[in-house]
């Protein structure tokens, strides 16, 4: 039996000081393990020689992909898809702080127990606190929103079926996270250990904005709880607003109208009503805003496998 073609996406942003590095380290680990593969590159609108230098390197087994202006990596990772051909196709970055070398046990993991996904866990992470956590919350929160237990969502270096691969190009999808869109396509989803290094050199291309933008993405696209939240918040303040005004009604009639203060408290339930009647209009209108939403993502609803005669 042939053994199956690999692909590697690795999305690249202004990275002209690592990308040498990363040909001299992941060309030999990809040649040792001696069978079919490709390198996409997908050059994500960099500003300095990071194409100049992958076009250097351009060939048979090192596809490249320009973009146009830069769209972020997730939407780089989906560009690299759509050009990628390989049977299992790895993601990662390109500042080796996922090391190349970890690619074959990867592969291996994926291929022994015939997983869909296997994903990684960056064992002693080599990132500021200020990034590790936060981290701990969206991972906690993205394990919620999918109801998949992995432990490290955000870490790229992942393994992927081609199958998997094609129901995500198929939710034509502006804003997204690989990691948890994939989820929704696969069940046999695993994770490994991986060494995580400092990054080779440069700086991070997420800016904190870039990064809020992208959680913020990932809350928004796969779960519609902030939504959800407002009608709940809705009904609790209309309630409370009817309570309050039930309330003040009795002890209107008890104590008399100069402790309700001439009508002012009786203004204030009412406004209290009102503010909670408005909240749970907003939160209905939510609710069809998320349906909309949902409809218009265009993912697939669900996917088949196989069907038997
Ligand atoms: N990247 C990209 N487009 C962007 C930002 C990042 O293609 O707009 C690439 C970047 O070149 C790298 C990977 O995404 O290969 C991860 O970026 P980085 O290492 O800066 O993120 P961090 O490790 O700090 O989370
Ligand atoms: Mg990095």
């Amino acid at each position: 039996m042939t053994q199956a073609k690999i692909s590697v996406i690795i999305p690249v942003f202004n990275e002209e000081q690592v990308l040498p590095k990363l040909f001299e380290r992941l060309v030999p680990v990809m040649e040792g393990m001696g069978r079919d593969y490709e390198v996409v590159l997908v050059d994500d609108g960099s500003r300095d020689r990071s194409l100049e230098i992958i076009m250097s390197h351009a060939g048979d087994m090192v596809r490249i992909v320009e973009l146009s202006r830069n769209y972020g990596q997730h939407a780089a990772v989906f560009a690299g898809f759509e050009t990628s051909t390989g049977e299992i196709i790895i993601t990662m970055d390109a500042d080796l702080q996922n090391p190349p070398e970890e690619i074959p046990r990867l592969v291996n993991t994926m291929e022994t127990g015939n997983f869909e996904v296997v994903g990684t866990v960056r064992k002693l992470r080599k990132d500021s606190i200020l990034r590790r956590i936060p981290s701990r919350i969206i991972n906690a929160m993205t394990r919620r929103i999918t109801g998949v237990n992995l432990t490290d969502w955000g870490c790229m270096l992942r393994a992927y079926r081609r199958h998997v691969v094609e129901y995500m190009l198929l939710s034509r999808e502006h804003s997204t996270f690989i990691p948890a869109l994939a989820t929704s396509f696969a069940k046999d989803i695993t994770e490994i250990e991986v060494k995580h290094e400092e990054r080779f050199a440069g700086e991070s291309k997420y800016s904190l904005a870039k990064l809020i933008s992208l959680h913020f993405d990932l809350v928004t696209s796969f779960s519609e709880f902030p939504l959800k939240f407002m009608l709940y918040a809705g009904f609790f303040l209309a309630f409370l607003g009817i309570g309050f005004g039930v309330l003040l009604a009795v002890a209107r009639l008890y104590f008399g109208a100069v402790w309700a203060a001439e009508g002012v408290f009786t203004l204030f339930a009412v406004l209290f009503f009102f503010v909670g009647a408005q909240f749970l209009a907003f939160g209905v209108m939510g609710e069809y805003v998320g349906r909309i939403y949902r409809e218009v993502k265009h993912r697939p609803p669900y996917t088949i496998r196989r069907t038997y005669p």
